[in-house]
C-alpha cells in the first residue's frame, strides 16, 4: 500500500486487517475500522456522519492556503483554492488515519502537507543532526511546543528505535513528518 503522505504504510502502519466496516459494513480491508472505498467516496469530511468523524484524517485548510500565499505571492486566490482544495481532498478521502492517542490535524510544511515518515525516538534525531537533542526541539510543532522542558529529550524521548504505534508501551507518541518539498521535518507528539 501505498500513499502519498504515508509512502510506506506497511512498515509504519502494517497491513491492514479484515474486518467490518463501520460505515458500510461490508467486511474488508479496514483502516481504522473504516473500509478504504468509504474514505474516498465521502464527499467531504462535512459530509461524513458525525458518529465517524473521529475516524478519519482531518486537513488543515487555513494554513495550506496561507501558506501557498506566502510562498507564492503572486498567484491569486482562484489559484491557491484549487491547489489547497486538492491537498485536503488527499489528505481527508485518500490517508488513512495514523493511529494514536488524540485527534489532531495533519501538519503541514511549505505548503503542501507532510509526510509520515517515521516515529520520533532517539535514535532517528541522532541519525539526521549531529545534535540529536536539538533536531528534535527545533522539529516540535508549534501546537505542542508547550510541553516541552529543559529534561524533554532525556527523560521523553525513547531510546530504542520504534517501529509502530503498536510496539511501544509509551504513554508519548512522537510522529515525525518530512516536507515533500524540502528537508524540513515536523515532530507531532501525541500524549494519552
Ligand atoms: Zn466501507
Amino acid at each position: 500500500m501505498k500513499f502519498k503522505y504515508i509512502s510506506d504504510y506497511n512498515k509504519l502502519i502494517g497491513l491492514s486487517t479484515q474486518g467490518e466496516c463501520r460505515i458500510c459494513n461490508h467486511n474488508t480491508s479496514c483502516f481504522n475500522e473504516v473500509c478504504y472505498r468509504c474514505y474516498q467516496e465521502q464527499e467531504s469530511l462535512k459530509n461524513c456522519p458525525e458518529e465517524f468523524r473521529d475516524l478519519y484524517t482531518v486537513a488543515r485548510p487555513d494554513e495550506i492556503r496561507k501558506q501557498l500565499k506566502l510562498i507564492n505571492p503572486d498567484w491569486n486566490d482562484e489559484k491557491i483554492d484549487q491547489i489547497a482544495r486538492k491537498r485536503d481532498h488527499e489528505i481527508e478521502h485518500g490517508t488513512p488515519l495514523i493511529n494514536g492517542y488524540q485527534s489532531f490535524q495533519w501538519p503541514c510544511i511549505d505548503g503542501d502537507y507532510a509526510e509520515f515518515i517515521a516515529y520520533g525516538c532517539k535514535p532517528f534525531y541522532n541519525t539526521i543532526s549531529k545534535d540529536g537533542k536539538k533536531a528534535f526541539e527545533t522539529s516540535v510543532h508549534e501546537e505542542v511546543k508547550d510541553c516541552l522542558y529543559e529534561e524533554y529529550w532525556e527523560e521523553r524521548v525513547p531510546d530504542e528505535v520504534i517501529h509502530s504505534s503498536n510496539d511501544t508501551n509509551y504513554a508519548t507518541l512522537f510522529f515525525v513528518f518530512k516536507s515533500l518539498h524540502s528537508d524540513k521535518i515536523v515532530t507531532y507528539i501525541d500524549s494519552m
